[in-house]
Order: structure tokens, then C-alpha cells, then sequence
């Protein structure tokens, strides 16, 4: 399928099908396993994973594209089918021993993938999981705890990262294929948030699970290095999702100003109503500017102050710009059949998934701390 074709089958999805669903999720706290299927069926579970594993091959812009289009109608559905999506990738590029026993049920949204490296003890601080891998004659023991995991509500293919070696820090840290359906995996219940409960988050506790040989994922060495190498593309996608719930917001808010009208006039009118659209406007040219800059050296390779930058920036303008959108339509923007309140906590979510706002300053700002 090229990208045309199959942009227009999300915008249709994420109108017609997530858009109506979404204020119930947060209602109701279902975990919409139906919905991931039928995004299964347009290959959304697959956008990266070659033609030859089956999946649709397209680039790393087209995801970022679609992440941007899923959040726009709910993040949290959008986040949740884009870490399926990476395992499911993952999978059928590196472990290809392992793909054919995984990836056409990832790609049916059969099972859901997750990846799992944030612990009760350990988020910012990715280097001081305890979750410990424990070598064996014939593969790994693992034991440990993991919260505040993407899509763990219910998915069962898992890439584990944790501890080989005491105080060796990232160095000693492997990535470990953790399948929830054997012994030794205990499911923990979703965590309970006021809102973006379809993004399914939650932990799980590993008490002696075996892992094969055949199953390390990625060895220590390695493995500390190609996470934060796929967290860059996060960061880009997330940013890329941030853009989708502003521009969203300014579509409504647009409209309804067409329509509503205070003092003899519409709203659109009144100038000090307007500006705050015009300057939302302004700041979303410049975000989807970032996140294309972005997209392009992360498929050259090498994005990461890029990722950086643009995920602050992305997330900044949807926590500015998303409230004082809400605003503008006076009491109608709380209607639960408007996304607002749902994307200004998709925003706050935004902020702390894949590096929080601290932490890429930090990032970006290393090199004038050095002497
Ligand atoms: C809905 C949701 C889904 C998530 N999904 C996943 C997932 O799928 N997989 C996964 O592994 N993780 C996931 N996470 C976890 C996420 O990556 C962490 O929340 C994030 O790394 C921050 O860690 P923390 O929340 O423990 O904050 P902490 O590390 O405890 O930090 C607390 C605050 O202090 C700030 N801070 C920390 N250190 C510094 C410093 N050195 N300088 C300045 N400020 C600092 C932080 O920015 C933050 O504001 C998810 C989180 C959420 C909310």
C-alpha cells in the first residue's frame, strides 16, 4: 500500500471509529481490544514491518504522520497501537527467529506488544532498574517489578529491559523477551488516571520467569545504546501526536466560532477571541516543521538533539495552547463529546513518556555544564 492510500484509511479510522469512541474509554476505563483489532486490519500494527514479514514497509515519517492523525481523535489509542506497532518491528527485523512465532498475531492485534523498561524505583533514571537478569545454563532468570507500561492492561509480548551485572549501570542492562502468557508473569492492574485510560497502561511483577537463550533480545552492551536510539523516534512521534490534539482543538474551536455569537457578532469577530487561534496556529506550523526536520534525520540516523528539541517544543505548545483553545469555547469545551480535557491531559502525558521535558533539557544543555 503506498502512504497516500493508507493515510486516508487513518484519517477515515480516527474520525469515524476512534473519535466517536473515545469520551466512553475514559467513562467506562475499557481497554478497547476490539478497536485495536480493527486497527490491526489496516495495517496500523504493522506500518514499519517489511512487506516480507507482513507487514506494509513504509518509513518512519508515515508513522510519525499516522501517530499524529490516531491522537488528534484520543493519544492514548494512538500510543497504544504505536508500541505495538514497534514491537511488532523490533521483532521482525532483529530477532527473526522469534518473528515467526510472534508477528502475525502482533500484526492481528491478537496480542499486544509493549516495551518495559520504567520500575516503582527507576523512571528518569533508566540506568538504575533493579529488575535483574540472572544467567543460567540454559537462558535467563528474571525477577523484578514494572509500572507505568504502555498497552499492559493487556498485551502479553513484552520486551524486558533489566540488570545483568550489579552497579554496572547501562552497560549491564539486556533486553529480554518476556511472553505473559508462561509461568512466572503476574499482571498488575491498570493504573488508575482520570483520564487516557485507552493507552492501557499499567506494571507487572516477573517472580523467576524463564527466559531462553534465543530469547535475549538485545545483549548488555548493546541493548542500553538501541533503546535510547528508538526513544529518539519516540520523542518525534510523540511530538508529531501533540501537533494532531492542537490541531484538532483549533479546528472546533474555528468552527464553533462561525457559529456562536456574543454581542451582536460571531465569535470569530471579536479580535481578542481570534488572536489566541492565530498564535496556536503559529506555533503548530512550527512544531509539524520540527517533527519533519526531525523524522528525516531519524531515518538518516542520527536525530537525537533533534528529538529532543522538537519533543520539548511540540509539548510546550499543546500545554499552552490546549487550555487557552478550551477557553475560547466557553462552557461547551467541557462537554466530554469535545476531546479537550482529554487532550490537555494527553499533553501531561506527553510530557513525561519517552523522556520528560526535565530530562531532554538536560540532554540538550550537557555541554555547557562541561569545564
Ligand atoms: C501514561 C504513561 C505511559 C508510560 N509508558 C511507558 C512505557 O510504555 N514504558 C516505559 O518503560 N515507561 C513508560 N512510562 C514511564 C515514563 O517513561 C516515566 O514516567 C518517565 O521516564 C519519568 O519517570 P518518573 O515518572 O518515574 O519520574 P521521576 O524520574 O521520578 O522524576 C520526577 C520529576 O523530576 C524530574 N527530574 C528527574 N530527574 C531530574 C533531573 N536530573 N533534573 C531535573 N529534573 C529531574 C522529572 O522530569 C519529573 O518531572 C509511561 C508513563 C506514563 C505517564
Amino acid at each position: 500500500m503506498n502512504e497516500a492510500d493508507f493515510m486516508k484509511s487513518v484519517e477515515t479510522f480516527a474520525r469515524d471509529t476512534v473519535a466517536p469512541k473515545a469520551a466512553g474509554w475514559d467513562r467506562t476505563g475499557l481497554f478497547d481490544v476490539v478497536a485495536l483489532q480493527q486497527a490491526a486490519k489496516l495495517g496500523l500494527l504493522g506500518i514499519e514491518t517489511p512487506i516480507e514479514a507482513g507487514g506494509l514497509g513504509l518509513p518512519f515519517r508515515t508513522k510519525a504522520k499516522a501517530a499524529e492523525t490516531l491522537a488528534a481523535s484520543d493519544f492514548g489509542f494512538a500510543m497504544s497501537v504505536i508500541n505495538t506497532q514497534n514491537l511488532t518491528y523490533m521483532l521482525a527485523t532483529e530477532t527473526p527467529h522469534l518473528a515467526e512465532r510472534y508477528v502475525p498475531d502482533l500484526l492481528a492485534g491478537v496480542r499486544l506488544g509493549s516495551t518495559a523498561l520504567t520500575e516503582p524505583q527507576a523512571g528518569s533514571d533508566f540506568a538504575a532498574i533493579t529488575t535483574f537478569a540472572e544467567k543460567i545454563s540454559d537462558g535467563w532468570v528474571l525477577n523484578g517489578k514494572k509500572t507505568w507500561i504502555v498497552n499492559t492492561a493487556a498485551s502479553d509480548v513484552i520486551a524486558v529491559y533489566a540488570q545483568t551485572k550489579a552497579d554496572t549501570g547501562g552497560a549491564g542492562i539486556g533486553a529480554f523477551l518476556v511472553d505473559g502468557r508462561r509461568d512466572g508473569f503476574h499482571r498488575g492492574p491498570p493504573v488508575s488516571m482520570t483520564s487516557q485510560l485507552s493507552i492501557g497502561a499499567g506494571g507487572f511483577e516477573l517472580k523467576d520467569y524463564h527466559v531462553a537463550e534465543d530469547e535475549m533480545l538485545r545483549a548488555p552492551g548493546h541493548a542500553f545504546k538501541a533503546i535510547l536510539h528508538e526513544i529518539n523516534g519516540a520523542r518525534i512521534y510523540v511530538a508529531a501526536m501533540c501537533c494532531g490534539m492542537v490541531s484538532a482543538a483549533l479546528k472546533i474551536v474555528s468552527d464553533y466560532g462561525h457559529q456562536r455569537q456574543t454581542f451582536g457578532k460571531r465569535l470569530g469577530q471579536h479580535q481578542g477571541w481570534r488572536w489566541t487561534l492565530g498564535e496556536a496556529e503559529v506555533d503548530l506550523a512550527a512544531a509539524r516543521l520540527m517533527v519533519e526536520d526531525a523524522s528525516k534525520l531519524m531515518e538518516e540516523g542520527d536525530p537525537q538533539f533533534a528529538a529532543a528539541r522538537t519533543k520539548i517544543f511540540a509539548t510546550k505548545m499543546a500545554e499552552r495552547h490546549l487550555p487557552a483553545l478550551a477557553q475560547l469555547m466557553g462552557a461547551e469545551g467541557l462537554r466530554d463529546d469535545h476531546p479537550f480535557s482529554r487532550h490537555i491531559i494527553g499533553a501531561r502525558v506527553a510530557s513525561f513518556v519517552d523522556g520528560s521535558t526535565e530530562m531532554l533539557l538536560e540532554r540538550l544543555t550537557g555541554r555547557h555544564a562541561r569545564a
